[in-house]
């Protein structure tokens, strides 16, 4: 089936607005996603009738807010198939998920000499927290490499396999070259080993869903403001045995049992991990948006994105001199590009006056723009309100640009 993308664009009202006197169109769904209304007359509508803290009272409010934020990790529970709901940590974002398990998994199990390994074509977030942790612990950071087309390289993943790796972080898709991972059989070979794997789902989960019981990775983390929800709010999946041996990462309310100043015993999980007052009023606008990524459908979304990805992709190899960085066979909808010497930064600008919105810059992936040797490219990511026609816009800026900048 198809999706009806003119009623879809319709739920997403900045979609509606001009900018530089241009209709917009918005190609930077990979930093952020727009939201529906639905979300936002979710949150709009807690804030004016509902907001009360969460756990702590014993008022109607707040028994209202405690059973809608647990309704939402339940959810998120259904959407990523996790086997229990406690497993589902609200966190502040795949940034915040994968720091609480830098560190609160590396306090546990990583000893001077153990081996963490991460993908050349990680973002920032799934690197510098290893970085930080191999530090502290005096372990030591391994690089699987990547072909030019932007294809992970497994024979030299197996090769760094060992039994001193303790645990294997790798995007299940790059932000920049759009590669979509094996990480199937990353996550097997890795347990092959006796090794952890975290699987980075910030530019996985809105593309097609996922599936952690399948997939049987042992830590997912994600983003609600990349799939169609507020920002300041993310989840991390753990497997309820690691989270359950796992140290509190942050200390405070709401996450323990009992403190006195002798000693202070912990809540169960996932309050263990859900130090202060956690982001209930995102929490259940992320809820929100899955229930409308769920209603749109997210096997049609992929199959549409997918539409939307080899349209854009021939018709820009179609303009005189632009280069595609990542043609993986595998790709989400993202196209990172440049066209001969042209500075990205100086085509971003001129797209922009066009009202055509795309990233440029190194994407927080700077490992890949050194790969390449490049200072950055111009990023155009899809999302399923996207338009075919919208892509024909992206494709006369681009050549607009071309003829000024040349
Ligand atoms: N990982 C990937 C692959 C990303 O694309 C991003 C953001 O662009 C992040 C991690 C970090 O996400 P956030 O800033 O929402 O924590």
């Amino acid at each position: 089936m198809s999706l009806d993308v003119n009623k879809i664009r319709q739920d997403f009202p900045i979609l509606t607005q001009t900018v530089y006197g241009k209709p917009l169109a918005y190609f930077d769904n990979g930093a952020t996603t727009q939201k529906p209304q639905v979300v936002i007359d979710c949150t709009n509508q807690i804030h004016t009738e509902l907001n009360s803290n969460i756990h702590r009272g014993v008022h109607y409010l707040s028994e209202q807010m405690t059973e809608l934020y647990e309704g939402a990790r339940r959810k998120v529970q259904e959407f990523i198939n996790a086997e229990h709901s406690q497993e589902i940590i609200f966190t502040s974002g795949t940034t915040g998920s994968i720091n609480a398990v830098a560190f609160s998994f590396g306090e546990l199990y990583v000893r001077p000499g153990d081996e963490i390994i991460v993908s050349g074509m990680e973002h920032h977030s799934n690197i510098i927290p290893w970085q930080m942790m191999c530090d502290r612990k005096g372990a030591k950071l391994r690089v699987i490499p990547f072909t030019d087309e932007g294809e992970l390289m497994l024979d030299e993943y197996k090769k760094l396999l060992s039994n001193k790796t303790r645990l294997v972080a790798v995007n299940q898709a790059s932000n920049s070259l759009g590669t979509v991972n094996p990480i199937k059989e990353i996550i097997d070979l890795a347990h092959g080993v006796g090794a952890k794997v975290l699987i980075d789902g910030a530019q996985g989960v809105q593309h097609g869903g996922i599936d952690v019981q399948s997939l049987d990775c042992d830590f997912y983390a994600f983003s609600g403001h990349k799939i169609y929800g507020p920002t300041g709010i993310g989840v991390l999946y753990g497997k309820e045995k690691l989270l359950f041996d796992m140290p509190p990462y942050q200390g405070g309310g709401d996450m323990v049992e009992c403190v006195s100043f002798e000693k202070t015993t912990y809540n169960s999980l996932p309050f263990k991990f859900e130090a202060g007052t956690s982001n209930f009023i995102g929490a259940i606008g992320l809820g929100a948006a899955i229930d409308y990524v769920k209603s749109v459908g997210i096997e049609d979304i992929a199959e549409y994105e997918q539409k939307l990805l080899n349209y854009a992709t021939d018709k820009l190899l179609q303009i005189d001199g632009l280069r595609i960085y990542g043609t993986a066979k595998h790709k989400i909808s993202v196209i990172s590009f440049l066209v001969g010497d042209i500075h990205p930064y100086d085509m971003g600008m001129i797209m922009d006056k066009l009202g055509v919105a795309v990233r440029t810059g190194t994407h927080c992936t700077q490992p890949i723009m050194d790969r390449y040797e490049i200072e950055g490219t111009i990023r155009a990511s899809m999302a399923f309100y996207n338009t075919f026609e919208e892509v024909d816009r992206l494709c006369e800026a681009v050549l607009k640009a071309k003829q000024m900048l040349e």
